[in-house]
């Protein structure tokens, strides 16, 4: 079986331009066929079931929940890195949990009293759309009142904490499982939900660092099989159907990607049998289930493997918030990595004064709280 490597020459700015672009796509691949069976999409897009972008919520290209809140995310964690630089204390998963009170508040949701709405994401109008958001997380940040960075009370274990957390795996140099669990346990109180989102993005940040898909898989997993138990069993699933070779379509065992354990094995299985990574996008989309956090899921592997250079040219140019993409990528980098910011300014280098023109405009656009 070919085996698709992680790129060794790329920069991070590259992996994470790579991730989001990747999830976006795979996003807005699945966007019009989530709520189709198989059957039902390949009678209306043939065989090969859907593989270029359909309508979806009036236009082409159309991203979902998926990859606005994985936005919010990444914005939560840049805002985190500015309060540790200028404050010296932070907890991260509150700034994160803030971060989807503002997305919330583009979904029409009502924010604790005195929450204040900043930043520049939050304020796009196109973020302002609702693109189906999961129950769950709505449900959980409408209760969220003074308990901001709580974990929610309830026993969720939706695909809505996994399908976020990706960032995570790039932007933390130590311990991307123990936050992002800890970022899913925000809206999902169930424990396999929040092992299978540590799982993701550790998966994705060893895929930073070696070249073998699968074997970052494994590294990932082993020092955590134990912990939630649903998820041991769904992985080992996806790694002993892999063995199998190429299938036309995603095994059924697997099931539909509803929940997080699920959403992960369906991922790995693509991941790990398709050989290119389009077809691991298109494989992934083409299910019973839950298409676009699938497709959000391998599209965000594949990304953080490969850059965005396998993602096709037609497909990028019709993608919605591909410019808001690129922007959080760059801000990104700026502060995690040292390279210009989207303005191409140059690194602060550490220095956050007041006189420092470049740090107030950021902290502008991302304050750290
Ligand atoms: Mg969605």
């Amino acid at each position: 079986m070919t085996q698709i490597l992680s790129d060794r020459s790329l920069t991070h700015l590259d992996r994470l331009r790579g991730l989001l672009l990747g999830g976006a796509v795979g996003d807005a691949l699945g966007a019009p066929v989530e709520f189709m069976r198989r059957k039902e999409i390949l009678a209306e897009f043939g065989p090969l079931g859907i593989a270029r972008f359909a309508p979806a919520y009036g236009r082409l290209g159309a991203i979902t929940d998926d990859t606005q809140m994985t936005l919010f995310t990444l914005e939560g964690l840049i805002r985190a890195e500015v309060r540790w630089c200028c404050k010296g204390i932070c907890n991260p998963a509150a700034v994160v949990d803030r971060a989807y009170l503002r997305w919330y508040a583009t979904q029409g949701g009502k924010p604790p009293q005195d929450f204040e709405i900043d930043g520049w994401l939050s304020t796009l109008p196109a973020l302002n759309s609702r693109r189906a958001p999961g129950n769950t997380c709505l449900g959980a940040l409408a209760a969220k009142g003074w308990k901001v960075g709580d974990p929610a009370a309830n026993d969720s274990k939706g695909a809505g904490g996994i399908m976020r957390v990706a960032p995570i795996g790039l932007a933390m140099d130590k311990s991307p499982f123990r936050l992002a669990c800890e970022v899913a346990g925000l809206t999902h109180g169930h424990v396999t939900g929040q092992v299978s989102a540590g799982w993701f993005a550790a998966w994705i940040h060893a895929v930073g660092q070696r070249p073998s898909l699968r074997g970052t898989a494994l590294i990932a997993w082993r020092p955590i099989r134990g912990q939630a138990p649903e998820l041991d069993a769904a992985l080992a699933q996806a790694f002993q159907l892999a063995n199998d070779g190429p299938a036309r379509q995603v095994p059924p065992q697997l099931g539909e990607g509803w929940i997080a354990e699920e959403a992960a094995a369906i991922a790995l299985w693509c991941v790990l049998t398709a050989p290119d990574p389009f077809e691991a996008l298109r494989l992934a989309v083409n299910i019973d289930g839950d298409s676009d956090t699938t497709g959000t899921l391998v599209g965000q592997v594949m990304g953080a493997a490969l850059g965005p250079s396998w993602i096709p040219p037609g497909l990028l140019e019709q993608l919605e918030l591909a410019d808001v993409i690129e922007t959080l990528a760059a801000d990104a980098a700026w502060i995690f990595w040292g390279e210009p910011n989207a303005d191409g300014e140059p690194w602060n280098g550490g220095d956050w004064s007041d006189v420092n023109a470049s740090s107030k405009r950021f902290w502008d656009r991302y304050p750290g709280w």
